[in-house]
Formats: C-alpha cells, sequence, structure tokens
C-alpha cells in the first residue's frame, strides 16, 4: 500500500495564508522552546520551507502535501502534560483493581463512561467485555484505529507498592491473585488520555479515530472468547473500516524510549501436545514392552532438527521449546505412556505451516520406529504481529518530534506472541515498545509477566503524547 501526504487544512480544503506563516513559525517557536534540541522532524521541515513556499503559490488542489500542522503537535503536548495526573489516577486505580481475562467488567464500564464523557458514540459488550469509541473529526478525512487490552494475569503482586493489587479471583477451581503484571492497566489509562487530548482538538481533526479497549489479551482462560480474534470477528475493523491501526506494549527499557520493526515484531504462538502410547512392563526385561520413554526421549531429540534443519532462518527466527515430560513413577516400571508439551514461535506463517506439518511426520514416525504410537495435537494461538514498513516509515519522523530521533530504536523482533496480530492482519499496523524503565534505575529489571514487575510513571505522559501524535499524523495521511 502507497501512503500519500493529504493536507486537511482547518478551515475549507485550501491552505491560507495563515496556515503558512503558523507553521513556518511554530517551527521557530518550537525550536526555541521545546526540550528536545536539533530535533531531526523539525529541522527536516526547515529544509522543506522553500518546498512548501513553491507549493503554496502553486497549489489548486487540495491534496497538499505536509505533516501534522504544528500547532495541532503544541496543543498535544500542552493536552498529554495537563492530562497526566489524571491518566496516574486511572492507572493506579485499574492496577489496585485488577481484572482477569474476559471478567473486565469494572474496567470497561470506567473506559465506556469516560469515552462518552467525552461525546463519543460507544459500543460496549464487543466479544464480552470489550469497548469501542469513534471520534469523528469536522473535516473529511481517513479513519484510523489506536488500541489498547484491559485485561490482567492471575499473579498474586508483590511490588509492595502503596496501590498494589490484593485482588484475588477463581479459576479453573482455585483462587489466583491477580496482577497487573504485563502494564496493561497502562495500556488502558493511556489511551483514555489520548481519547481526551484529541476530543479536545476534536474541531481541527480530519476523520476520525476509533478507540479500541480490547479484552482478554493474555488469552481465553475458562472462556473460548480471545481479546483480538473475536474483536475482530464481531466486526470492529468495519463500519467505519479504520485504514491503519496503532497498539503499544511497555517494556522494560528506559523511559522516553521507543522500539520499532518495519517487519515482524512478535512472534506467532502454537503449543502442542504428544501423546505416547507405548506397552508397560518390568524395567528388567524392557524386550517385552514398547518403551514410550525412549520414544519421547527420541520425540524430544528430533524435534530440535525442525528449526535447525528445516526452518529458513533467514526469512525469520523459529523456535520448538519443550517444557514438560511426563512418564511413570517408578525405577523398574516401564509405563504404558509418556505426555510431551511445548511451544511453538515463528516470525512469518511460511514457517509456522512448515515447523506443524513436518512435526506430525517427525513425531509419527520416530515413535512408529519404537514399536509406539504417538498422536500430535497443535492448538493454534496468536499468528506473529507484524508492523507494515511504509507505514513505521512514515511515522517515525513525528515519534522523533515526540522523544527525539535518538530515543526511537529498531530493535530485533521478540519471540513473545500478541493478540495485535489479529487487526495486523487485517489493515497495516504498527505495533511499538515504550520504555518504563527510570534512567537512573539500580537493580534487578523485572520482566513483565513478574509479580514484582512496575512501571515508570513518568513514562504515561510520553505514552499519551506519542500516541497522539501518531494518531493526528496518520490523520493527515491517505491511502491511494
Ligand atoms: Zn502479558
Ligand atoms: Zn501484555
Amino acid at each position: 500500500m502507497h501512503y500519500q501526504k493529504v493536507n486537511y487544512l482547518i478551515n475549507g480544503n485550501k491552505p491560507g495564508l495563515f496556515d503558512l506563516l503558523t507553521f513556518l513559525l511554530s517551527d521557530i517557536q518550537l525550536n526555541r522552546s521545546n526540550h528536545i534540541h536539533a530535533n531531526p522532524y523539525h529541522m527536516m521541515k526547515f529544509t522543506q520551507t522553500s518546498t512548501l513556499i513553491i507549493l503554496f503559490f502553486a497549489v489548486l488542489s487540495p491534496a497538499f502535501g505536509q505533516h501534522t500542522p504544528d500547532r495541532l503537535l503544541w496543543q498535544a503536548d500542552s493536552l498529554s502534560a495537563a492530562m497526566e495526573e489524571q491518566v496516574v489516577e486511572w492507572r493506579r486505580d485499574f492496577h489496585q483493581n485488577p481484572e482477569l481475562s474476559n471478567r473486565e467488567y469494572r474496567t470497561a464500564g470506567i473506559v465506556a463512561d469516560h469515552l462518552r464523557s467525552l461525546g463519543m458514540d460507544v459500543q460496549t459488550e464487543v466479544a464480552k467485555t470489550g469497548v469501542v469509541g469513534l471520534l469523528e473529526g469536522q473535516a473529511d478525512g481517513p479513519v484510523i484505529a489506536l488500541r489498547a487490552d484491559m485485561d490482567a494475569l492471575p499473579i498474586t503482586e508483590e511490588t509492595g507498592l502503596p496501590f498494589a493489587s490484593t485482588v484475588t479471583d477463581t479459576l479453573h477451581g482455585e483462587t489466583v491473585g491477580v496482577m497487573h503484571a504485563c502494564g496493561h492497566d497502562m495500556h488502558t489509562s493511556s489511551l483514555m488520555g489520548v481519547a481526551s487530548v484529541l476530543a479536545s482538538m476534536q474541531d481541527q481533526l480530519p476523520g476520525s479515530i476509533k478507540f479500541i479497549f480490547q479484552p482478554a489479551e493474555e488469552g481465553a482462560f475458562d472462556y473460548d472468547i480471545w481479546g483480538a480474534k473475536q474483536m475482530v470477528g464481531e466486526g470492529v475493523l468495519e463500519d467505519p473500516r479504520p485504514e491503519v491501526i496503532f497498539g503499544m506494549h511497555v517494556w522494560p527499557f528506559e523511559t522516553g524510549t521507543v522500539g520499532y520493526t518495519r517487519g515482524a515484531i512478535m512472534a506467532s504462538v502454537d503449543n502442542f501436545s504428544i501423546h505416547v502410547a507405548g506397552r508397560g512392563g518390568h524395567g528388567a526385561a524392557p524386550w517385552k514392552t514398547a518403551d514410550p520413554v525412549v520414544a519421547a526421549s527420541q520425540i524430544v531429540n528430533g524435534l530440535q532438527t525442525l528449526v535447525s534443519r528445516n526452518a529458513e532462518l533467514t526469512k525469520g527466527a523459529a523456535v520448538v521449546s519443550v517444557g514438560s515430560i511426563r512418564s511413570g513413577n517408578r525405577s523398574n516400571i516401564i509405563p504404558e505412556e509418556a505426555e510431551l508439551l511445548g511451544t511453538i514461535r515463528t516470525h512469518n506463517e511460511e514457517t509456522r505451516q512448515l515447523i506443524h506439518d513436518r512435526m506430525e511426520t517427525l513425531v509419527k514416525h520416530t515413535a512408529k520406529a519404537y514399536n509406539t504410537q504417538a498422536e500430535l495435537e497443535i492448538e493454534r494461538l496468536y499468528p506473529t504481529v507484524t508492523n507494515d514498513a511504509k507505514l513505521v516509515d512514515h511515522m517515525l519522523p513525528v515519534i522523533g518530534s515526540s522523544l527525539g530521533a535518538a530515543h526511537v530504536k529498531e530493535i530485533d523482533p521478540l519471540m513473545i506472541a500478541e493478540d495485535f496480530s489479529y487487526y495486523a492482519n487485517e489493515i497495516p499496523a504498527m505495533f511499538y515498545l515504550m520504555g518504563i524503565i527510570p534512567p537512573n534505575h539500580e537493580g534487578p529489571v523485572e520482566p513483565i509477566h513478574s509479580p514484582r514487575f512496575d512501571i515508570d510513571e513518568d513514562a504515561i505522559p510520553i505514552a499519551v503524547r506519542t500516541m497522539s501524535y501518531l494518531a493526528l499524523e496518520a490523520l493527515f495521511l491517505r491511502a491511494e
């Protein structure tokens, strides 16, 4: 897909002298007052000045290329800063009242009330507890989407924060602690902040913004409702259909840093189980048995060759890991059966399918070679999250203007998974990682899903500003 910059001016379709003067002046003032110096985004704009002047006098068509007018970025700056206290308050409230996947009733209620208070048309109970709001600008323009996830994890919190969660819930009949250990409290509160920022600028916006607050990113748990997949299935990307979508995840690197890729950023994930059926007997007379332990061991070894001998690794990484082997209970009994559990991760659909196909052959035939029988079951979970390279390239300057170009880093794709892939498979998407570790942090860095995971709240206004910038810039793009 090719993107073309389109200018949507606030009062009518054609640029006026006031717009151009404001645009030029804004650069000068911004460079004087902005805390980020030598900002490449604005420097680039200076170099565009002469072109703009020529275009200004020549243009007769409304299709007049430029980035988001700087006055809107300024507004987004000050509005994001003004929202900080409120967003932190929301984040702490969500943190203290976390809800497991598909049970995000309280969170969804707060989100829906907030979006309604901003005058949006709001849909609730999308994919059980999801919330979707549509903010319509005053001028014609594209529809874009922004997404946050709302669910927490069955983990007992150990952060010792004053607003730490003491919530428990029941999962598979057991009592579990519940904690926002994946930062979805920050994702949700930040996107609520972005909604406020952009709603305050509504009369100056072209196009519309769809705010997607999604349940059950961490999995379906005891319901068979998978957050993003279900939202897409229920038509969240239709009527109106967004042209692009943005999503972010907090990540343990320095606050003020954004990580991105131009292709795969997170992996596909599928879980597998292998059941090996043999014939048990006395450990002293193995010739009278069909030993499932030996067969399972050979299968584990064979699985190691799927990536090393079959996957075309130059096209993307892949991992096959066995996490569990269970068989037998005594030293001198050859058991009847063995059970293996594992996970498959890939960075593209081709490799994913190849591994599935080869695994089936390898498992069946290895078992047969040892006089046993094996059944393989693969549970297909999330596809790879793949960023649209052109969209990312269009967006890098505006992220640079929010954070400083040195803080916008191209990263290696990760092997963890995210169901943002269901949106990214439908429309051009950009998923990025937002740093949440304070610059002077000492001691171990707790990863996401740790009971001690925490975020630097200074990252909150940065997250709000960055996503507001992305939304604004995307509104000034139109797909050809
Ligand atoms: Zn998670
Ligand atoms: Zn997460």
